[in-house]
């Protein structure tokens, strides 16, 4: 199973067949589990088997196919599931934090994660934030008492790429554990362990679900650090993921590589289509060559993602006209769906931001992310085009 590729291990890894031989995984949608014996329920307290389950909370046989799936694809000795992506990214830092400790991260966060660190700050540790693409200024914040470093491989929205291998050597030479939010990488295009990532975290309400029906988050790493340091404060706080949402996430992952590589291909259909074109002040996708970080981006996912972010000419206005225009293309906030979808950062998902921040962050009134989905590319383009046009 080990030399297995990605699109086996999708369909197949993570199977737990009951008595009865069924194709498609089970729904164990039970929150307890009956003990044949007294002694069996004692023995199971001091130590559950792999195939031994004590309640919910802690662990369920549908939950545990979907971490033994994920964990196969990213290549980690395991994994522990969540409620949504950001229990995963609370689990996954504060389970490793106490008073004192540093933390250093880069700035360009999905906002919700700057909040979990803003929290982690009220409780006595030490947050650093820094330019996420200047390894310089990794170097200068790390020290003796860093206890992790936290990014996102590719930002959002501006879809900046991290220097995973720089950044790890950075965070390794002082001890740091580098938790790595791999949402915009996807599971599919993920090389993050083997470039140094030890804890890695995807909301799979994103490309993993990848129809827009439930919440999910997972925690990805060493047995070590999943089952002595995260499970411990994850199963005793309550983040548990529904059996029946792991089952959708489940099914959700048969066709993961599929969607995301049409995803891809849609993405850079798109963004080639659109370079150069006269409503546009820029075409951002780490899949054009003209991106910053093009080869670093094809060295660490060997494409672009599933994302590409526009700055329309006439600031929100036009942005604001664009979007009103568009007819395939959904107005929302979720990303990594079938279904094409368009945001406004500046307006929603980063409004709460101040305005230096945000043109710090580079979220200006022009600014649009569009998530790309299934679709047939010559619609899509067609779309874009015709709502480019009355911007
Ligand atoms: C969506 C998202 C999250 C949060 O995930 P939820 O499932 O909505 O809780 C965290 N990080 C990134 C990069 C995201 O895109």
């Amino acid at each position: 199973m080990d030399d297995w590729k990605t699109a086996t291990k999708l369909v197949h890894t993570g199977a737990r067949r009951s008595q009865y031989g069924e194709m498609s995984e089970a729904i164990f949608l039970t929150q307890g589990f009956v003990y044949e014996s007294a002694e069996q329920a004692e023995a199971r307290f001091i130590e559950a088997g792999a195939d031994e389950f004590i309640y919910a909370r802690y662990g369920n046989p549908t939950v545990r196919m979907f971490e033994e799936r994920i964990a196969a694809i990213e290549g980690t000795e395991d994994a522990f599931a969540t409620a949504s992506g950001m229990a995963a990214v609370n689990g996954a830092l504060t389970a490793l934090l106490k008073a004192g400790d540093h933390v250093v991260a880069a700035r360009a966060l999905f906002g919700s994660c700057l909040y979990v660190l803003e929290i982690l700050g009220r409780f006595g540790v030490e947050v650093t934030l820094v330019d996420g693409t200047d390894l310089g200024q990794w170097r200068a914040a790390v020290r003796a008492g860093t206890r992790a470093v936290f990014l996102e491989s590719v930002s959002n929205p501006t879809l900046e790429v991290i220097d995973l291998k720089g950044v790890a050597e950075i965070a390794h030479a002082v001890g740091a554990t580098v938790i790595v939010d791999n949402v915009f990488a996807t599971p599919t295009f993920s090389k993050a362990v083997a470039l140094g990532a030890d804890v890695v975290v995807y909301s799979a309400t994103k490309h993993i679900d990848g129809s827009g029906r439930c919440l999910g988050g997972v925690v990805c790493g060493t047995k070590q650090y999943i089952r002595k340091v995260l499970e411990p404060y994850l199963k005793h706080t309550g983040a548990a993921l529904s059996p029946f949402n792991a089952w959708v996430l489940l099914k959700g992952m048969e066709t993961l590589n599929l969607r995301v590589n049409q995803q891809a291909a849609n993405a850079l259909a798109l963004a080639e289509a659109l370079q150069g074109h006269g409503k546009l002040a820029q075409v951002i996708y780490p899949g054009l060559a003209d991106h910053p970080q093009h080869a670093l981006a094809m060295a660490q996912m060997g494409a672009g993602g599933t994302v590409v972010t526009l700055e329309l000419k006439g600031g929100q206005a036009a942005a604001f006209r664009f979007l009103n225009a568009l007819g395939i293309v959904k107005i929302s906030n979720n990303l990594g769906d079938a279904k094409s979808i368009i945001t406004h950062p500046a307006t929603t998902t980063h409004q709460r931001l101040p305005a230096e921040q945000k043109a710090a962050l580079g979220i200006t009134p022009g600014l649009v992310r569009l998530s790309l989905g299934i679709e047939d590319a010559g619609d899509l383009i067609s779309d874009v085009r015709t709502a480019l046009a009355e911007a």
